[in-house]
């Protein structure tokens, strides 16, 4: 159960902060649960039906925000965990949103792109009262990207019969997406790690990333321009090492050209446990979750692990990692980048003024240093990890808000 972990270290972090027990009691529960089933048409006339979920679990701080995933996984257990992890995230870099996460039940791989369409448009239909720029706002998360906003916006407005944009994020440039949506998480994780590495004096030249998709491929080749060295990369059916380093344009070439990065000239094939426990600088998960867990956390060997992924590691592995003096930047904050230039293109779309990319790549790395420093403070405070302190610090946020809102 994904949504354990994430309510267990709510409850380590209120322990620490001593929050309140009706604060504590609230946030335990998402505030609302849609699910939904709709009839789609398949191209060869039959129809199937599907299961979705659109969960807001806190808006105390402003409205829902958070992706919508396609994944055969994805249950209500899982999107409400993610809902609640959007809840922390948001709060950790201080965009004025609560937490929602959305999901359907569904192997996008074996759907054809006008298959693909209508699911998407038909979702759309099922949770348009719920969602709204002033409402929820949905963006891409695992398997759904630019393409499928597109026809969701589209889908919305058709409804509404007026433009609104603003409804969700993540959307093609052409219809009011932001420069720099695309590679965000990937420059906040960057941004972030640069931090990390001279905050604690870690001299962090090698790296090894697990997930080769758009946040893992687009943190190799930011690395790789700026003279790292990513010595391994994986997708899910494997990865490869050299100890040299990979030439991380040519990788991603023969990944486009073969579908897998497994069997790269002059790398050396491993699998993706291997590559968990190389003997590398930093580490960086950016695939599923529950990857580092009790089983494997003692055997880990970087000094720095950035959490790009969604809960790559388990609440026993992070007290594993603690004792082993292994640093975290946890998932809250390091893959807060794009969420956050979510709610820049939401602000743009709402202003109708379009900004550069210089511009929100250099907003974005204000937003990712600030919240870094914000979280290792609060960490050294409370004497814990930086898991903790980014839950502290955005738990105080919701907290404060929620005062406001219904305390005295
Ligand atoms: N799905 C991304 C996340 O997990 C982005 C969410 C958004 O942009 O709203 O943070």
């Amino acid at each position: 159960m994904v949504f354990e972990q994430g309510i267990k270290r709510l409850e380590h972090t209120a322990e620490k902060i001593g929050l309140e027990d009706w604060i504590l009691e609230a946030l335990k529960r998402p505030k609302r649960v849609v699910k939904v089933s709709f009839p789609v048409k398949m191209d060869d006339g039959t129809i199937r039906t599907f299961t979705g979920y659109r969960v807001l679990y806190n808006d105390a701080r402003g409205p829902g925000k958070g992706g919508i995933r396609y994944h055969p996984n994805v249950n209500e257990d899982e999107v409400t965990a993610l809902a609640f992890w959007m809840t922390i995230k948001n709060a950790v870099v201080d965009l004025p949103y609560g937490g929602a996460k959305g999901g359907i039940t569904v192997n996008p791989k074996e759907l054809s792109p006008t298959e693909l369409e209508r699911l998407s448009r038909a979702y759309i239909r099922a949770i348009a009262d719920v969602i709204g720029d002033e409402r929820d706002i949905p963006a891409p998360d695992v398997y759904t990207n630019p393409k499928v906003m597109a026809w969701m916006v589209d889908e919305y407005e058709t409804i509404v019969r007026k433009h609104e944009n603003g409804v969700i994020t993540g959307k093609p440039l052409s219809i009011g997406g932001s420069k720099g949506r695309f590679m965000a998480t990937s420059w906040g994780g960057f941004f972030v790690m640069e931090e990390a590495l001279k905050t604690y004096g870690i001299d962090g030249k090698t790296v090894a990333i697990q997930g080769i998709g758009n946040v893992g491929g687009g943190l190799a080749k930011i690395l790789h321009e700026k003279g790292y060295k990513v010595v391994a990369i994986s997708d899910s059916k494997g990865g490869i090492y050299n100890p040299e380093g990979l030439d991380i344009p040519a990788v991603l070439e023969h990944k486009r050209k073969t579908g897998r990065v497994s069997g790269f000239p002059g790398a050396k094939d491993i699998t993706n446990e291997e590559l968990l426990e190389l003997d590398v600088d930093v580490l960086v998960p950016a695939a599923i979750e529950n990857v580092i867990t009790r089983e494997n956390a003692d055997r880990i060997k970087a000094k720095l692990i950035i959490e790009l992924a969604n809960g790559p590691t388990t609440a026993e592995a992070d007290e594993i990692l603690k004792k082993k003096g292994v640093i975290v930047v946890p998932d809250v904050l390091a893959n807060a980048g794009g969420v956050t230039v979510s709610y820049f293109e939401w602000v743009q779309n709402r202003m109708g003024f379009y900004w550069t990319e210089e511009e929100v790549l250099e907003r974005l790395k204000d937003k990712m240093v600030s919240a870094f420093k914000d979280v290792h403070r609060k960490a050294e405070e409370l004497k814990d990890d930086l898991r903790t302190g980014a839950y502290a610090v955005a738990v105080e946020r919701v907290a404060e808000a929620m005062m406001a809102r219904y305390g005295h």
